[in-house]
């Protein structure tokens, strides 16, 4: 079974990365779809992962960092996030396969007999999925955009690079191109950069079959041209296709330096594709403001993995674009929620403009976390509380202000007489259409609710404010909700339910009147920030923030 003898409607980039991991192949990827945007053509993007997990959904943030989430719902790799905030492309489902998917595929159709009793192999049924997997981008849009995970070398990605070697063979040059991230690293003690660890990587890869067409130098410093003379002699591509991609101080300047490099021309004269000039104004104009900005702003953030950044790269730039959003630069001080149990909020959170709790999953730190919400509401700091952040202001404003002294998510404590949190067993499901069934029992993974739902919004709130819309949509991923039995005791108590679903059902936005900007909702609104259109409660918390500063 060959999907790929025809000549397919789009035109595919596979982007592989050599070295070592954390070059930057993700970035790479979006920017390059944000410069093929700008020049009028219309891109998607896919990442295929090699590990064996299904989806990074069950993975710890530890290992993997962020998971991101769809609109249909899809649990994805933190690359996706980069994908949708450089481009308009709009992932899904089949824009992450990682092999655990692929396998989890052939091996249900073998279980089916839909082999035939054929023997089951790496080549050609597992390669055929992978080709498949990309095939479905045909006709999606003019360019698709491949990024394969792992580095070259790894056992775990051969079958990945054998697709896209036997796919490039398939469909030819012209339509399918191959760019290789790789490192060219500046020796201290020797003076001058190093093109041998490249030479090895890109000999790596053509000992599998595939010849790089470009090549993208991850590197301090710029490349001289005898360097590039030098890589282009070992690595067999021409000078002009050897890009430098030096490091950048803002990850928004990347597209505005590749294209610097010629590499949006390269790409193009490859394919065959003829387009207009680029505009890529748009990402000067960015980059200027985030290099210029007129104020500064200081956010606290109570988080669990707070070693690891990685985990909260989406609020990262959600709070960045804010700051754009507001003319100010915003700087992040990540708290470990446990270090807030022990000592005091005004100690850690001291000089912090704002407060953010953001999502998370499991009982460590969650008192920490709720200290820190009381800290904010009582010193009437502006705070944001997301998904866990809005669960656990919920249960503070219980415990605190209404009186219930046990209130809790039965997340931490099933057996709470006030469960302010717990798990709904039937609701209309505005996504799947659907009624939705689920008790304690139900499976881990299964019983989030994942994707994008719909939320009305009160009048005369700040998250009305903010949005200015009757109806908005925002991407959620939990398994508990708030219970509204406990719905009328909060609201008399002075607790404001800003946001619910259609049908009154879910509440989505919580808020506290008596505050400067105190605003808890129960979806991610991180993931649908971009850098040109900042999301309307990071901009109107940022701004809240700058007012508590007193700089603006
Ligand atoms: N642990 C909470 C729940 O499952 C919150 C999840 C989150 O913050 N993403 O409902």
């Amino acid at each position: 079974m060959n999907q790929t003898n025809q000549k397919p409607k789009t035109k595919f980039i596979f982007i592989t990365g050599g070295v070592l991991s954390s070059l930057g192949k993700g970035l790479a990827a979006a920017a390059i779809g944000a410069l093929l945007e700008s020049r009028g053509l219309t891109i998607t993007i896919q990442k295929l992962d090699p590990y064996i997990n299904v989806d990074p959904g069950t993975m710890n943030p530890f290992q993997h960092g962020e998971v991101y989430v769809t609109d249909d719902g899809a649990e994805t790799d933190l690359d996706l996030g980069h994908y949708e905030r450089y481009t308009n492309a709009v992932m899904a489902q089949k824009n992450n396969y990682t092999s655990g998917r692929i396998y989890h595929s052939v091996i249900s159709k073998e279980r089916r007999g839909e082999y035939l009793g054929g023997t089951v192999q790496v080549i050609p049924h597992i390669t055929d999925e992978i080709k498949n997997a990309i095939m479905q981008l045909n006709g999606d849009a003019d360019v698709a955009i491949i990024e394969i995970g792992g580095t070259i070398g790894d056992i775990e990605s051969l079958p990945f690079l054998e697709a896209i070697r036997q796919f490039r063979f398939d469909v030819g040059r012209q339509n399918a191109i191959f760019i290789h991230v790789t490192l060219v690293p500046f020796i201290k003690t020797a003076g001058e950069v190093k093109t041998k660890p490249t030479q090895h990587s890109v000999k790596e890869l053509r000992a599998i079959g595939i010849q790089p067409d470009i090549l993208l130098c991850r590197t301090e410093k710029p490349l001289a041209k005898d360097l590039k003379a030098k890589i282009s002699l070992f690595c067999n591509v021409t000078e002009d296709e050897v890009i430098t991609a030096q490091d950048v101080k803002n990850i928004y300047e990347v597209p505005l330096r590749f294209h610097d490099e010629g590499l949006d021309d390269k790409i193009l004269e490859i394919l065959n594709i003829w387009t207009g000039a680029p505009r890529i104004e748009p990402w000067e104009e960015l980059v200027h403001k985030i290099k210029n900005p007129s104020y500064k702003v200081l956010i606290g953030i109570i988080g669990k993995y707070v070693e690891l950044k990685e985990s909260y790269k989406s609020l990262h730039e959600a709070l960045v674009h804010g700051g754009i959003g507001n003319d100010a630069k915003v700087e992040l001080r990540y708290v470990s929620a446990e270090d807030l149990e022990r000592k005091k909020p005004e100690e850690l959170l001291e000089g912090c403009h704002g407060i953010l709790v953001p999502g998370g999953f499991g009982k460590r730190g969650v008192q920490g976390k709720i200290n820190a919400i009381t800290y904010a509401r009582e010193e009437k700091i502006p705070y944001f509380g997301i998904c866990l952040g809005m669960q656990l202001a919920v249960v503070e404003f219980s415990r605190n202000v209404a009186g219930l002294k046990d209130a809790n998510s039965i997340e931490f404590d099933p057996q709470t007489s006030n469960p302010v949190i717990y798990l709904m067993k039937e609701w209309f499901d505005y996504r799947t259409n659907q009624v939705q069934v689920r008790d304690e029992l139900s499976d881990m993974g299964g019983t989030l609710r994942l994707g994008s739902y719909p939320c009305v919004i009160t009048q005369a709130t700040f998250a009305d404010k903010a949005y200015g819309a009757k109806e908005i949509r925002e991407r959620h991923r939990h398994r508990y909700e708030f219970n509204p039995e406990f719905r009328e005791v909060l609201s008399q108590n002075g607790m404001v339910v800003s946001g619910t679903s259609p049908d009154n059902n879910l509440v989505e936005i919580v808020e506290l009147e008596d505050h400067p900007w105190f605003l808890g909702c129960q979806f991610h609104p991180e993931f649908k920030s971009r850098p040109m259109k900042p999301h309307p409660l990071f901009h109107d918390f940022i701004q809240a923030a700058l007012k508590y500063s007193g700089n603006k």
